[in-house]
């Protein structure tokens, strides 16, 4: 899953960024709302964690702007915490509201929610036959036995499993599971993917030569 955070706190956007990097996302940042509008509509980000007071343009124009071309889950961040201001993010375009200083645990879980929703996944479970896959732990078992994952194999995992039954196209999983400073060459997926192979059994992923991958399940 790759996001977007529009942070003009540095320290800020550090810490958001780190937090979730540790929790497998691919991460793209911005410290401007109009850098940061250009980016949310060059890519398809999975989730944009949004700051309401930003230079360049403020989130509620960021979120009208990206209303109008894109239906990218938006968690807005701000120190804003009347309920006219809630509902004024809301009504602009915001799926969730986190208020400043925010708990990263709160954020993480917020995050995996809104992303949980966006691919019509009601729980962090995804069962394909033998193997479950938990998108709140981040962890993958066989059989009820823990199966050790690299962050990017888990997050190839991830992907693939979120679209189960549909094929899973090269472009699509460069831009979900690497971000912006990734310098990969094309044949790191298929380094992972045969990794993935030997750890959660042959079949599990298919390769569609010329077009992707897929999970059937
Ligand atoms: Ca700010």
């Amino acid at each position: 899953m790759r996001v977007l955070i529009v942070e003009d706190e540095p320290d800020l956007l550090g810490s958001l960024a780190e937090s979730l990097r540790e929790d497998g996302y691919a991460v793209d940042t911005s410290l401007r709302g109009d850098e940061g509008i250009h980016k949310a509509l060059s890519w398809d980000y999975d989730a944009i964690v949004l700051d309401w007071m930003l230079p360049g343009l403020s989130g509620i124009d960021f979120l009208k702007r990206l209303r109008k071309v894109k239906t990218t889950p938006v968690l807005l961040l701000t120190a804003r915490d009347t309920v006219g201001d809630k509902v004024f993010g809301l009504d602009a375009g915001a799926d969730d509201y986190l208020i400043k200083p925010c708990s990263l645990r709160e954020l993480s879980a917020r995050m995996r929610a809104l992303i949980r929703r966006t691919t019509g996944n009601a729980t962090n479970l995804i069962t394909i036959s033998s193997i479950v896959i938990d998108t709140g732990s981040k962890t993958v078992s066989i059989e009820g036995q823990p199966v050790q994952l690299t962050a990017r194999e888990y997050a190839l995992v991830e992907l693939l499993a979120l679209h189960r039954g549909k094929l899973v196209s090269r472009t699509m999983i460069y831009d979900h599971i690497f971000d912006e400073d990734d310098d990969s060459l094309s044949n790191i997926v298929d380094v992972h993917v045969s990794h993935i192979r030997k750890k959660l059994g042959k079949d599990f992923i298919e390769t569609r030569r010329g077009q992707g991958y897929i999970i059937h399940g």
